[in-house]
């Protein structure tokens, strides 16, 4: 699909980045990204995405805003409290870009849900705390072949991977059942989930438009309390419930 004058107007200044241009622009108009909660990381990704110019967005979040959700998703305002979090979301991405494709889902991604809302984008970005609903996206991204850009944190660290299925580990390579620490409140600031969401949204530029070299197979883990930044490879399991070879027989995936 090719850029209106609109179009180059506003995305000049990305457009001149090398092995960007013109044809990545146009990558990007054409492709369509599902944020599963658009809260504290899922608010900045969906942000910057509609900022970079991604045609369509499909944001899933059940629930309404409560105060203790402003000092981190970026999305919500005061002036919405106890009003749904998709409406407040839609309505600011639409401020930053008319042109934008929203669908809002007022759900949280769930097993029963995860299969059509995988099949209306081309890649995902996972923001969701618990596991449950992290395994659900990870299980029909590996079935439906399509990549998923995996952020987390917890207190003033971060982490993220980018799984491209039948090439790199998917998230039941990494933690085969669900971490018992992990909890849907945790401490954090704004500006540590703002730092993934950010470093999510740009993985999900780089996948859609062949940009650079993603995180397949590598977790970035990220500690702001010292800024110390690590990779570290990470390999897929032979034995994995998802991606493994007996899910493979089983046609699992
Ligand atoms: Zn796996």
């Amino acid at each position: 699909m090719s850029l209106t004058d609109e179009e180059r107007a506003v995305y000049e200044w990305q457009i001149w980045v090398p092995g960007f241009g013109e044809t990545g622009q146009e990558k990007l108009k054409d492709s369509s990204v599902l944020v599963s909660r658009v809260g504290g990381l899922g608010s900045v990704v969906a942000y910057e995405l509609a900022a970079a110019g991604i045609g369509r967005l499909v944001l899933a979040h059940a629930g309404n805003i409560k105060p203790s959700d402003l000092n981190r998703q970026l999305l919500m305002t005061h002036a919405g409290l106890g009003q749904p979090r998709v409406t407040s979301a839609e309505r600011r991405l639409r401020e930053l870009n008319p042109r934008l494709e929203i669908l809002p889902v007022g759900e949280n991604l769930s097993e029963e849900n995860a299969a059509q809302l995988v099949g209306e984008v081309d890649l995902v970005v996972d923001c969701a705390p618990r596991f449950p609903e992290r395994f659900a996206m990870n299980r029909q991204c590996v079935r439906q072949g399509k990549p998923l850009i995996e952020c987390a944190m917890y207190d003033m660290e971060a982490q993220i991977t980018t799984i491209l299925p039948g090439q790199s580990p998917c998230l039941g390579c990494l933690y085969p059942e669900d971490p018992p620490a992990w909890k849907r409140e945790f401490p954090v600031f704004g500006a540590v989930s703002g730092t993934v969401g950010c470093l999510g949204a740009m993985e999900a530029i780089k996948v859609l438009s062949g940009l650079g070299e993603p995180l397949a197979g590598t977790l970035l883990t990220c500690d702001l309390r010292n800024m110390t930044f690590h990779r570290r490879r990470l390999l897929r399991q032979p034995d994995c419930d998802i991606c493994g070879d007996a899910a493979n027989d089983r046609g699992v995936s």
